[in-house]
């Protein structure tokens, strides 16, 4: 199995030690010409949002990694690449509103702790998955998730809620998360995505 991680800026790093850790073979995305290899699913890392997409825009990556996601690629996103996955985005005046795939129906609100309360760290329970610790840097949280399916056909579901706030949601194949599992010991979201990740490549 052959994870991208896009690595135009951000904790991708973090993202391949733990993939890679749990078998699964993993390259760079950095470059249009990297999509050209074959991979099975896409690793969305933190980051920042607004510079992330200006990157994949600049580097003409943006339309084409929108259109496989689109066509069912399962994704793993976390915080900013939760953002980047959203068909809308709120923010603090004066904040910038990042141009995003907008391949999951969504709201997303950036910063959505404030500068104080911008990292935090706890435990929550994430659904068909059990209680798991969650690290929250400058996350964002979703607002709300639409009724109307994604492009791919796929319903929203909501997978966990924070003090209120939805910190992980799937639809269909993509999975976003306002916090970090990749800076936590705990495997197990991955070890669930990948199992999505495997039935999706068996039905070639
Ligand atoms: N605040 C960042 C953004 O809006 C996300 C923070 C993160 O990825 N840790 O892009």
């Amino acid at each position: 199995m052959t994870a991208a991680v896009l690595a135009l800026q951000g904790a991708f790093a973090e993202h391949e030690q733990v993939f890679r850790s749990l078998g699964v073979d993993c390259f760079e995305l950095r470059s249009a010409a990297d999509l050209d290899r074959p991979f099975d699913a896409l690793i969305l890392p933190g980051g920042e949002s607004t510079v992330q997409s200006k990157l994949l825009r600049e580097l003409a990556m943006f339309d084409r990694l929108r259109a496989m996601i689109r066509s069912g690629l399962p994704v793993f996103a976390t915080c900013a690449g939760m953002i980047l996955l959203a068909d809308r985005i709120e923010a603090d005046p004066g904040d910038k509103v990042p141009e995003t795939f907008g391949t999951f129906p969504m709201t997303v609100r950036r910063n959505a702790y404030g500068r104080q309360l911008g990292s935090f760290h706890t435990r929550a329970e994430v659904q068909g998955v059990g209680e798991v610790p969650m690290t929250f840097i400058r996350a964002p949280y979703v607002v709300s998730v639409e009724a109307a399916p994604s492009p791919t056909g796929d319903v929203p579901e909501i997978l966990a809620v924070v003090d209120g706030r939805i910190a992980a949601v799937r639809c269909g194949n993509q999975y976003a998360f306002a916090f970090h599992p990749e800076l936590d010991e705990d495997r197990r979201l991955q070890q669930h995505f990948l199992k999505i990740v495997a039935a999706h490549a068996a039905r070639g």
